[in-house]
């Protein structure tokens, strides 16, 4: 607990920040990678209160954002068939895809049950042997270990009525592409910690050799985020281009080798379409032989094409996800587009970069040398994702 109240203690990071900024020679701006911690920095008011000439870019951070938004559409529509019990978790249950949500599907009489983690669909297609249970997992490394495991028991059971739906992206690649695509907007990166804490951080060395950019590995809360800032400052300020791992208290150079043993028995990289970044080289975990039998995709595939809505034409997610916009710039935000009628996963999604924007910009009012929020300090439980 000593630790965890001292990282929930945000004082001396919001002053080590400012000292450091105050001392820089220039406007930085960093790419912010980071999910849900990006959201607890909206939340606490630190990101209008960022000292001026430091700017964040919201990227590629949010793990659902991650998935083609067709996914959601294609299980909505695998939900409709009969004798399918459609599993996802909670958080997925009104991302909108392009056309359609899990939740409009259970309210045309859908069978889609929520669930914790692969495991609970697992035990569901046991209870149910006379129907199909399909399960749709999205997200960075952090959610592959929990469907590797439920993968590895439905073979060892013998199952043939569960099926995986999964879009298991690699962060580094996005990130990488990101940087690209900012086209040198972006002279540092953060990174959420929680990933990295099973992938380890050796694959963002040649990202950061390749743009010359510091890349800082960021832990949950908000004094670590405010810590990491300032060292990629730092590190700017400095003109050296280092992997920095903020999060050391979780975070190892080669990850969690159980959790990569895990991934590795049952997936292997593939090419795969991102939202606003196209398609990128070895970005996407897939089932591997002999369990590929349990991908959706083969059991109830070849996709047919989705079209959008009027409202999905509309959603430009695709470009907050690769930071080239940033979400208050989307002629939809907070218009047709807001939390309780979200038209993309930006918005419906608790770490999407819209929906952080959305639920904690700021008012009014000029900004505050140190927020209001942070000054209460650590006694606050903050969310984090495990994704
Ligand atoms: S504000 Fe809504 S419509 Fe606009 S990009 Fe974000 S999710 Fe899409």
């Amino acid at each position: 607990m000593k630790y965890l109240d001292a990282d929930r203690n945000p004082r001396a990071a919001w002053a080590f920040l400012q000292q450091t900024v105050r001392a820089a020679t220039r406007p930085w701006a960093l790419l912010e990678a980071c999910g849900g911690r990006a959201q607890n920095l909206a939340r606490f008011e630190a990101e209008d209160a960022l000292p001026a000439g430091l700017k964040l870019i919201h990227g590629p951070g949010c793990p659902v954002c991650a998935a083609p938004p067709e996914t959601f559409d294609r299980a909505s529509a695998l939900a409709g068939r009969p004798g399918v019990i459609l599993c996802a978790p909670s958080d997925l249950m009104r991302v909108p895809g392009r056309r359609d949500s899990l939740m409009a599907a259970r309210s045309r009489g859908g069978d889609v049950r929520e669930v914790y983690t692969p495991l609970d669909a697992l035990a569901l297609a046991r209870q149910n042997p006379g129907r199909e249970v399909v399960v749709l997992a999205v997200g960075y490394e952090t959610t592959a270990p929990a469907a590797a495991a439920a993968v590895r028991e439905a073979d060892r059971l013998g199952l043939d009525n569960f099926a995986l739906m999964g879009a298991f992206r690699r962060q580094a690649t996005a990130v990488e592409a990101a940087l690209d695509s900012a086209g040198g907007r972006a002279q540092g990166v953060l990174v959420a910690g929680p990933v990295c804490a099973v992938t380890g951080f050796r694959a963002y060395e040649p990202i950061a050799a390749k743009f010359r950019v510091p890349v800082v590995i960021t832990g949950p809360e908000p004094a670590d985020l405010l810590d990491a800032i300032a060292r990629a400052v730092r590190q700017l300020e400095a003109g050296t281009h280092e992997v920095e791992n903020q999060y050391a208290r979780a975070v190892r150079p080669e990850g969690n080798p159980h959790a990569g043993t895990a991934i590795a028995a049952v997936f292997e990289t593939a090419d795969a379409d991102w939202p606003g970044l196209g398609q990128l080289t070895d970005s996407a975990l897939v089932l591997r032989e002999p369990f590929r039998r349990f991908d959706a995709a083969d059991r109830y595939g070849p996709w047919p094409p989705v079209r959008p809505t009027v409202a999905g034409q509309e959603c430009r997610d695709g470009e907050v996800f690769a930071g080239r916009i940033a979400p208050a710039s989307c002629p939809a935000f907070g218009i047709s587009c807001t939390t309780g009628h979200p038209l993309g996963t930006g918005m419906a999604s608790p770490e999407g970069a819209c929906q952080a924007s959305y639920r904690y910009r700021r008012q009014s009012g000029p900004a505050a040398p140190l927020p209001v929020a942070l000054i209460s300090g650590p006694s606050q439980a903050l969310p984090t994702s495990s994704r």
